[in-house]
């Protein structure tokens, strides 16, 4: 607390992100990052940016690489837009399209970055739970009536449960008088995207990141898709903040990134292919898992306290996320598909876990 700080920054509540440990050797599976390296396409485009350019600005307007978008989409450059991380491009959202006088609709378990913008820009929010199953009930928003906007991810996180692609159109049907925004950080490890209905639903609004499925978190590029007035709006926010939100090496790694579907497919089916080995080998520990369409597992084992074995995998340096709040989701832990190998350090430190009887 300082007497300098302005009266907003004072009730302000952040998020918390997952560690990032200072210390190496550890099995890092606690914030969905790819285990794997990125495309070396990617790593070439960089180093040939790193040159003396670095001196000019870069584009303001990411031209290039909002072509390469639209063009992987099958959309208009007009009907992207780039940020720095989804993360920016999502507090752009808050403030250009879901800042009205009525309340935001979002599920009570889901990103929980949603609610520090909302509090940010000063959004007031309802809560709307998930089912028994941790599932998105779509007539509960229909049901809530007038709103200021409608948030959510999907695959959601931190349950990885995918909502049907029919489900997320009767919601665009029900709800046209304000911004949809489907968050599809993790669509690409098993989910259907929402963005082929953008032609057909001026409200709509999907956000991506090369963070998880193209292994660029340290990079820095989310986007968001949607019909060329929202885009706009989002524009006028972005003008207002930054010009130059993405440096020169972000974007001509994020437009390698986007030209190699064949290591996207390749990287795709190893983590797929190790999440349901996973699942297989956590049910036989005795763990429930949530079905998973995205690159990590919601499990819980039933009369263990899910704090303890995070504490547990800890001293055996694997590092798993573990959420305190909201209650409903405390007996379980949200644990990252690593490499092959990860995984079975992973199953085989639970197996000594579990044995050893701690967490009971
Ligand atoms: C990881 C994540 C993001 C943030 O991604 P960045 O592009 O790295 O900022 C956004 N939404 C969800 C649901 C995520 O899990």
């Amino acid at each position: 607390m300082s007497r300098y700080w302005s009266e907003s920054v004072q009730g302000l509540q952040p998020y918390v992100p997952g560690e990032q440990p200072r210390i190496g050797g550890l099995i890092k599976l606690n914030t969905n990052e790819c285990p794997y390296a990125p495309s070396l396409r990617v790593l070439q485009a960089i180093r040939e940016a790193a040159g003396e350019d670095l001196r000019l600005y870069p584009d303001p307007d990411c031209s290039q690489l909002r072509q390469v978008i639209a063009q992987h989409h099958r959309l208009q450059p007009e009907q992207v837009f780039v940020g720095n991380g989804s993360d920016e491009v999502l507090a752009h959202v808050f403030m250009a399209l879901l800042r009205h006088p009525r309340e935001l609709l979002l599920p009570d378990i889901s990103y929980s970055f949603y609610p520090v913008y909302a509090a940010l820009y000063g959004i007031a929010t309802r809560m709307l739970p998930l089912d028994g199953e941790f599932r998105l009930r779509v007539q509960d928003y229909l049901d809530a009536g007038p709103n200021a906007g409608i948030v959510f991810a999907n695959p959601n996180a931190p349950t990885g449960i995918a909502l049907p692609l029919h489900d997320i159109e009767r919601l665009l049907q029900g709800n046209r008088e304000s911004v949809v925004v489907v968050d599809e950080a993790y669509v690409d490890f098993g989910a259907q995207s929402a963005v082929t209905l953008i032609d057909r639903h001026p409200q709509l609004l999907v956000v991506r990141t090369l963070s998880k499925a193209r292994a660029l978190a340290g990079l820095r590029v989310g986007y968001a898709l949607g019909q060329a007035d929202l885009i706009e709006g989002l524009n006028r926010v972005k003008n207002s903040f930054n010009s130059y939100p993405l440096d020169r090496l972000a974007l001509a790694g994020a437009t390698a990134a986007l030209q190699d579907d064949t290591w996207l497919a390749h990287t795709l089916s190893r983590i797929v292919g190790s999440r349901e080995q996973l699942c297989a080998q956590l049910l036989e520990l005795g763990f429930e898992v949530l079905p998973s369409a995205a690159n990590f597992v919601f499990a819980r084992h039933p009369g263990r306290d899910a704090q303890a074995l995070a504490a547990a995998l800890r001293e055996r340096r694997i590092l798993v996320r573990h959420f305190q709040r909201p209650q409903r989701i405390a007996e379980f832990l949200r644990i990252t598909i690593g490499t092959e190998a990860q995984c079975a350090a992973l199953v085989e430190a639970l197996r000594q876990i579990l044995q050893a009887g701690l967490g009971e």
